[in-house]
């Protein structure tokens, strides 16, 4: 069956500038080469840190056989000199300008999968959480090792102390934090049991706080507890520009930038000939190319490109027009919009989306009509299954800068010597400490304070503009940021005025004292704010595997395989998964008995 379907044209052209992206990468704009390659034997499509990580476990990656013998059935396929497989990127804008170049900055595991239901759960089922949380923390430090013995400059400034410490000693940790003793409770019978069943993990310890040393060690006045655990502040953008670096020149890595996918099809026995292998077709905007194997790393923009197979592509892309944020979209639009509450789950936005669907036909009007000009649209003429729907969600991040005295002051977790970091969750807000990225500025930081989406219209699902703001998340992250982390906000702005637009509101304090005693005045200034589009997935799991049915996979043909969904969590999921993705299915295959499998370690839950 063939489905061909013309679908929301995300990514958008233009997005907003982020923090992460400042100093741009040499690898923002960059091209191989002037034309595309005609064929390659690998295409990944997406820059993000998915797609880095796959290229990175495929060409570079010294645990991994793969970079010496690449799987392929038919050899003459892979046709370069050094038997390493040639693979090519592509990307629709600039490199990693996706939700890894725009994000809140956090690898931060999650020790608490489950921690909702722990109490009610069977065995089987608290053993897969469990072997989430390994999973997470088996990236950390395996992320921490990566970056320490490479000496991962931009990475490493924020994760360690100096370019010389160990891992072990340089590791950071952070904090989550809960509101309630139930979530406390909670948070704390999960780490409980994975301390139990981790006696000598590989990363710094996990301590639990009560609520009074949570507050006292926090600063935070309001919190019924606290878990202090392997976590850091980690500037994505550059973690995947020195990973592409490496891929293109170790492993001739060919990086097309700003060159967005159309559409993807199959060739027919009929038109190469019954003998001769079976190639995808891939059409950019810049020619095709042709492979054998396709690797989706597209993030929020798969389900663009695959849907679950019960669900039709069209129906799918219409629940995502149809229930576009009325904030964004609704201006001058007969579109029937799902109301802005903050109550809206992502089960009432699909059915919503459908019965919406079902009694109206319109037109959008407004950005999501600039969008639907843009030519980036796909046409995927192959079939294939997701696990579940990927469908994208809008995240808001927010930097302001501040003298170090005012985080000291207020986060005490900051270090009191050295570079200060910190990471700090609670509910769905995340607030990174970086010291100052331009550096020109003494004992000044950086922080980077995201979330509050929930507050936005229909919690901000299914938008795809990463060019504009939610005004209404934008005041209340500055509210959040005054009033949870306890600056005193000195400020006369109305709220309606606040979510007019203004980007210079100053957050004073007026009550920090300096070492010798004397007291100070010192301000927070909100710097810029940006948006990213996340991929979330109905059941909350990631899909990394194959798109194609295990029938025609058994014929060994073909691939189509996919990395995404990682939601508002990647950095601690993705390295991996794409690492378990080239184990599984891109070794060689008589390598090892253990070829064709998953790895031990990776979750199965996860598996698309
Ligand atoms: C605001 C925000 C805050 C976040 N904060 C955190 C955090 O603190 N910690 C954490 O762990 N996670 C966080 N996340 C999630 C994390 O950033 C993501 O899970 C992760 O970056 C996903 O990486 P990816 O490579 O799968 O996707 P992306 O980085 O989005 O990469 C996908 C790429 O595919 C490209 N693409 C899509 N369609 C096409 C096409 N047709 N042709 C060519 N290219 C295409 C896109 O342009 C994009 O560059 C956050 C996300 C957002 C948006």
């Amino acid at each position: 069956m063939s489905s061909s379907t013309t679908l929301p044209p995300p990514p958008i052209k233009s997005p907003h500038f982020s923090l992460w992206a400042s100093p741009l990468s040499p690898l923002a704009n960059f091209q191989s080469s002037s034309s595309l390659p005609s064929s390659a034997d690998v295409v990944i499509i997406g820059s993000g840190f998915s797609g880095a990580s796959v290229a990175y476990h495929l060409l570079v990656d010294p645990s991994s056989s793969t970079s010496s013998s690449y799987y392929h059935q038919n050899p003459s396929l892979t046709s370069s000199p050094n038997k390493k497989p040639r693979v090519v990127m592509l990307e629709a804008r600039q490199t990693c300008s996706g939700a890894s170049g725009r994000n809140g900055g956090h690898l931060h595991p999650s020790f608490t999968y489950g921690a909702a239901t722990w109490a009610t759960d069977d065995d089987a089922t608290r053993n897969q959480h469990l072997a989430k949380i390994a999973f997470d923390a088996k990236n950390y430090s395996t992320l921490a090792a990566l970056i320490a013995q490479n000496n991962i400059a931009s990475a490493q400034s924020i994760f360690t102390d100096g370019p010389n410490n160990s891992p072990s000693s340089s590791l950071a940790a952070g904090w989550a934090v809960y509101d309630t003793p139930q979530e406390f409770a909670q948070a704390c019978a999960v780490v409980s049991a994975y301390i139990q069943a981790s006696p000598e993990p590989d990363h710094p310890p996990i301590r639990i706080y009560s609520r009074d040393e949570a507050r006292k060690r926090t600063g935070l006045t309001n919190i019924a507890g606290a878990l202090h655990c392997p976590a850091t502040p980690l500037c994505g953008y550059s973690l995947v520009s020195w990973l592409l670096m490496e891929c293109i020149t170790k492993g001739n890595l060919q990086l097309h930038s700003n060159t967005p996918v159309r559409a993807v099809t199959r060739e027919t026995p009929e038109a190469v000939g019954r003998d001769k292998p079976l190639e995808y077709v891939i059409k950019t905007s810049r020619g095709p190319i042709k492979t054998p194997v396709i690797i989706f790393a597209t993030n929020a923009y798969t389900g663009n490109l695959v849907s679950k197979s019960t669900v039709s592509p069209k129906a799918y892309l219409d629940s995502i027009k149809q229930s576009v944020s009325p904030e964004v979209f609704a201006r001058g639009s007969s579109a029937i919009v799902i109301p802005p509450s903050s109550q809206v789950t992502v089960k009432d936005y699909f059915s919503s989306a459908r019965n919406v669907l079902s009694s109206t036909s319109s037109s959008m009007q407004g950005p999501a009509a600039s969008l639907n000009n843009n030519p980036m649209h796909i046409d995927v003429e192959i079939e294939t299954r997701l696990r579940t729907e990927i469908y994208p969600v809008r995240g808001q991040v927010a930097h302001y800068q501040a003298p170090h005295i005012l985080t000291s002051q207020h986060l005490t977790a900051v270090r009191p010597t050295g570079v200060p970091k910190l990471s700090l969750v609670w509910n769905d807000e995340y607030l990174a400490v970086v010291p100052q990225r331009s550096g020109d500025a003494q004992g000044q930081v950086d922080i980077v304070f995201g979330g509050c989406r929930r507050f936005g219209a229909s919690k901000q699902v299914g938008l795809t503009d990463d060019n504009s703001l939610s005004n209404v998340v934008s005041w209340t992250l500055d509210d959040y940021f005054a009033t949870r982390i306890g600056v005193p906000l000195q400020s006369s702005e109305d709220p309606v005025e606040a979510m007019a637009g203004s980007f210079t509101r100053t957050l004073v304090l007026d009550d920090s004292k300096e070492a010798n005693g004397s007291v100070a005045t010192t301000t927070a200034v909100k710097v810029q704010e940006w948006t990213g589009i996340m991929g979330f997935t109905r059941d909350e799991r990631p899909c990394v595997g194959s798109l194609i049915e295990d029938e025609e996979e058994a014929q060994a043909g073909p691939r189509v395989l996919v990395i995404g969904g990682f939601g508002g969590h990647g950095m601690p999921r993705i390295f991996l998964s794409a690492k378990a993705l080239v184990h599984r299915y891109l070794r060689k295959v008589d390598d090892t008995e253990e070829a064709n499998s998953w790895p031990l370690w990776f979750p199965s839950e996860y598996i698309n």
